[in-house]
């Protein structure tokens, strides 16, 4: 059964395409009150917003980018203001721009960094703030398995993943007597805009590179971030649970 997460308020970040969603999804379905953030495409956005119409009482959608400090300060003035505090925080938000170092542009490794790692940062830092007020709260990074295997061509977006894992363990001792858990969930491949655009070639030899032999669904992962965010998780913090089908 379906854990109730009613009475509580999550933020996501990236809610209205890929993983985002189905994380959003989830959430909705328990009861929360979600804080949706979308980064500029409002037509993605709507569409999630019209076919999630029975939840619009608990969904507000934002745009917001989580790499410009004004943008996320200005967010978490008006989440305190209209709800408080928060439960919840995902940090789901991320972006690649692929290239191998030698010839990966200075804007290439920045954006990545920003949106990927500092976004983490000051999401993560505006969240703290506001779940100490309440003495609870549950932190989830989507990271990737980049982080520790490498992959050609993602020198930035593997930086910025293994910096979100460093940043998780040592925030999660930061605040655990706050009775704040932070953690991560890896997602391995996952069938979504984020990989669908690759070559397919590419795509076959990435699916034989899997244990399971399949890529991954969005669900898969949404459903290990409820797993975290709920009453079931009360000792597990500083961690990395890996949804990859055995990477
Ligand atoms: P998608 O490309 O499908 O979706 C990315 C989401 O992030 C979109 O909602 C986008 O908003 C949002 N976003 C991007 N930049 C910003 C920003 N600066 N501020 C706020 N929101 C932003 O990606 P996935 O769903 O596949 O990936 C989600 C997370 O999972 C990422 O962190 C990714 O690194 C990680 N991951 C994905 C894997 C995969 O195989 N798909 C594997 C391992 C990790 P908008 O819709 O407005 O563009």
């Amino acid at each position: 059964m379906m854990e109730d997460f009613g009475g509580k308020t999550a933020v996501i970040s990236g809610a209205t395409r890929g993983i985002g969603a189905a994380i959003t999804r989830n959430f909705l379905e328990a009861g929360a009150r979600v804080i949706g953030l979308y980064a500029g495409n409002t037509e993605a956005a709507a569409r999630f917003q019209q076919e999630h119409a029975p939840f619009a009482a608990q969904l507000e959608l934002v745009q917001c980018d989580v790499a410009k400090e004004d943008q996320v300060s200005s967010l978490f003035a008006m989440i305190e203001e209209k709800y408080d505090s928060i439960s919840i925080l995902v940090n789901n938000a991320g972006i690649r721009r692929d290239a191998v170092l030698a010839m990966m542009t200075a804007s290439q490794w920045q954006q990545v960094i920003d949106t990927n790692l500092t976004g983490t940062y000051l999401m993560a830092k505006q969240a703290v703030l506001l779940m100490m007020k309440n003495k609870y709260g549950r932190i989830i990074n989507i990271t990737s398995p980049v982080a520790h295997l490498g992959f050609p061509g993602q020198a930035n977006y593997a930086a910025s993943k293994a910096g979100q894992i460093a940043l998780t363990k040592t925030l999660a001792k930061e605040v655990a007597r706050k009775k704040i858990t932070v953690n991560c969930v890896s997602p391995g491949f996952i069938a979504t805009d984020f990989i669908n655009n690759l070559d397919q070639d590419l795509l076959v030899e990435y699916k034989k590179m899997v244990p399971m032999k399949r890529f991954g669904t969005a669900q898969e992962v949404a459903d290990a971030v409820l797993f975290l965010a709920g009453s079931r998780a009360t000792y597990i913090t500083g961690t990395v649970l890996e949804v990859d089908g055995g990477l």
